[in-house]
């Protein structure tokens, strides 16, 4: 098909990056760009698929695009994905990256596979606000917000390393998925990132691109409460809590937040998502602290909270870190508890720990990313995606 040729735009703009970028803001971009009204959404079209279908990371590869196109392209928006700075891979199949989306922003991303699954875990911030005092992230500050593109990336990243496109392709659309599900469980409280939150789910859940189903993505939190009802609204994703006490008194001392929206409006909000349903269940997660929240009245505490609402509990043993003040509750106490909680009618898996040996179960991500003050920060904001793919240091313990 014979192409138009796309007038050069104004050279001092810097390149826009084309991953996170919501349908509409890449249709607007390429209509600038002097795409024709007629060929905007072909364009669109051929550029999605060739991002999040095909991971192209080169416009060059782009065969149904002309020549002319491609290099205008090239010059004026950007697919680069950020760098890989380390990947590290757990005796368990478990595989951490570290990534670094811009000088002094750098944030991990976890992939952890099991027999009917294989599930990303995603970071939507650098560093985090909360301070749970169990929680490894919780010791570094927050650094900044991630944007829509570089929680997609994450993804995309993930997919590149794993073989994943050409598995997909394979066999004329038969071909295998590693990642079926992906979880925002990795740094970073989500619902404080909303807007760039939800446009990364709009786009891992695109069903032209990268097609993951909202039954699987699920979007944990500490608890923000105002912003529970607007991510199943504007995102409708399955939802996980951070539980992890069952009086206020302790869940003020685990998850500060719990001072400002305390159980009872947690609880509330919960039995209020949009969708909720026995086959659209909440996820509680509860982390077993040894003396601390798994005794038997705990236990029966949990269940008497979660009444009427459809609910699955993930019992998370502790996973430590360097100076944590916790320890793992005992094995048979985690037993009583599920037991208890089991025969209330809640599934009440114990979570294996997966990837501790490379400190990436979960609570243990950490990057040595700090707070900058807001001069350098402004100077590492997120103008576009760091360029450049460096070389991948493995530090694999197969
Ligand atoms: N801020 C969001 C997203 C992080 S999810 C949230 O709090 O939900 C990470 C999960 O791992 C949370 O449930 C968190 O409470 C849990 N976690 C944190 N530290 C942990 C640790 N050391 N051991 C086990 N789980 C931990």
């Amino acid at each position: 098909m014979a192409e138009a040729a796309v007038p050069l735009s104004n050279d001092t703009q810097p390149a826009f990056p084309l991953v996170g970028a919501p349908r509409d803001a890449l249709r607007a971009r390429l209509a600038e760009l002097g795409v024709p009204d007629r060929q905007v959404g072909m364009r669109a079209s051929q550029l999605w698929n060739w991002l999040y279908v095909r991971g192209a990371t080169d416009f060059g590869a782009m065969t149904n695009l002309s020549k002319a196109a491609r290099a205008d392209f090239a010059h004026h928006l950007t697919i680069a994905r950020p760098e890989i700075i380390d990947e590290q891979h757990s005796s368990d199949g478990t595989v951490k990256w570290l990534i670094r989306f811009a000088p002094g922003a750098e944030a991990e991303a976890v992939y952890i596979p099991e027999a009917d699954r294989g599930t990303l875990c995603i970071s939507s911030q650098v560093g985090c606000t909360l301070n749970c005092t169990f929680c490894h992230t919780g010791t570094q500050r927050l650094v900044r917000n991630l944007t829509a593109g570089e929680i997609v990336s994450q993804l995309l990243i993930a997919k590149d390393r794993l073989g994943e496109w050409a598995l997909q392709a394979e066999a004329k659309g038969q071909g295998r998925r590693l990642i079926t599900n992906i979880v925002f469980m990795g740094m970073g409280e989500p619902l404080y990132n909303f807007a760039n939150v939800r446009d990364a789910v709009h786009i891992l859940s695109d069903p032209e691109g990268l097609s993951i189903s909202k039954r699987r993505i699920t979007l944990s939190t500490a608890g923000v409460v105002p912003e529970i009802p607007r991510a199943g609204q504007e995102m409708g994703v399955m939802l996980a809590i951070s539980l992890h006490g069952v009086t206020d008194e302790v869940r003020n001392r685990l998850v500060p937040l719990n001072k400002k929206y305390p159980i009872a409006e947690l609880m509330a909000a919960c039995r209020a998502y949009p969708g909720l349903s026995n086959a659209k269940r909440i996820t509680f997660e509860y982390v077993m602290l040894k003396g601390v929240n798994d005794s038997e009245a705990d236990a029966r505490k949990l269940v008497r909270l979660l009444e009427g609402i459809p609910a699955k509990i993930n019992l998370i043993p502790f996973n430590p870190w360097p100076d944590a003040l916790y320890d793992c509750s005992d094995w048979e106490t985690i037993e009583t508890f599920a037991d208890i909680v089991n025969r209330a009618g809640y599934a009440s898996p114990v979570r294996t720990p997966r990837g501790r040996d490379i400190m990436a179960a979960c609570g243990q991500l950490k990057s040595a990313s700090q707070k900058q003050r807001a001069s350098a920060r402004r100077a590492i904001a997120p103008a576009g995606l760091d360029a450049g793919t460096g070389k991948v240091r493995q530090t694999a313990a197969h």
